[in-house]
């Protein structure tokens, strides 16, 4: 929508910037509790390599079910940033992920790798909330293949801490992605600074395929830059076949999206994985 700002005139904003102020303080008010009352849990959206078609990879994404009512994700996110909750939820949901991925995966014999979603708010901590996300990943990645996402954001700031966790992921076999690539800053150099493995082009991108010019070409750049720099690539927010055929004739690695599908509920995602190694090994 189109908003009024006192200063600068009209501005755009999306739903996620802005939520008025009498429904943060209550949301903000229940999301002290909602962990304890069990209120938060865990989807998977598959990730598809577009070279075999396989799901090779999963999402997290966490959920908030409040009385009923599914709380969207980009909304409480934003706020558990801004009131410190959000290392608590990011443990939880790398507790959760962890323990449901390496059950799942012993049990069917499928390798499948997680793929996790952190706050840049964890690299900034004043108390032990880097240590214990620390300890908890370290445990996890002994038994499962990870990838922490991280965002551009968190890498302009290039302070030596966060450049000693990403290289004490890396020493644990964790791989590095950046999550919503392109929507960031211009400054390309730490692509090469730091030890990036993956990057996600961001769906604003995806969704203009076939439909402009720009953002195609720059879609196309993207994945050849990758390339070039020995990174991956994965494609966010992929919805029709045309936007997938557009990704995979520019040799895009991976693809994630409703036209594979939407994030799933535990016991629905299972489901997919048995079919898919039903489907593959019998
Ligand atoms: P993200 O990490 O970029 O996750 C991708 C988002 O795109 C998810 O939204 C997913 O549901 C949505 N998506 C996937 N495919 C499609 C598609 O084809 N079309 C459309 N329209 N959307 C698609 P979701 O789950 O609402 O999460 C929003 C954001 O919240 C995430 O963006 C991530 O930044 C953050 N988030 C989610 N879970 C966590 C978490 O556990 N910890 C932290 N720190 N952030 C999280
Ligand atoms: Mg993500
Ligand atoms: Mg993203
Ligand atoms: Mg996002």
């Amino acid at each position: 929508g189109v908003k009024r700002s006192g200063r600068n005139g009209w501005q755009f904003f999306t739903k996620n910037m802005q939520i008025d102020s009498e429904k943060r303080h209550l949301l903000s008010t229940q999301l002290v509790t909602a962990i304890d009352k069990q209120e938060f849990s865990v989807y998977y959206q598959p990730i598809v390599d577009l070279t075999d078609n396989r799901v090779s990879k999963c999402e997290a994404l966490v959920r908030w079910f409040r009385a009923g009512k599914q709380i969207p994700t980009d909304e409480f996110i934003t706020l558990a940033e801004e009131t410190g909750r959000i290392n608590e939820i990011d443990r939880f949901v790398l507790a959760t992920a962890s323990e449901q991925l390496i059950a799942l995966s012993q049990r069917l014999n499928y390798a499948i790798s997680l793929s996790i979603n952190v706050s840049p708010r964890v690299f900034s901590s004043k108390d032990d909330s880097l240590d214990r996300w620390l300890a908890l990943i370290t445990k996890a990645s002994e038994q499962l293949d990870i990838t922490v996402e991280i965002t551009e954001r968190l890498l302009i700031e290039e302070s030596d801490r966060i450049m000693w966790v990403l290289t004490k992921l890396k020493s644990l076999g964790i791989t590095i992605a950046i999550d919503d690539f392109g929507t960031g800053y211009s400054s390309l150099s730490y692509l090469t600074k730091f030890p990036i493995d993956i990057i996600k082009i961001d769906q604003s991108f995806i969704k203009k395929l076939g439909q402009e010019k720009i953002p195609e070409a720059l879609t196309e750049t993207m994945i050849d830059l990758s390339h070039k720099l020995n990174l991956e690539v994965v494609a966010e927010g992929i919805e029709t076949l045309e936007q997938l055929n557009y990704l995979r004739h520019w040799q895009c690695d991976y693809g994630q999206g409703y036209y594979f599908n939407k994030p799933l509920p535990t016991a629905s995602f299972i489901q997919l994985i048995e079919q898919e190694q039903r489907h593959r090994y019998t």
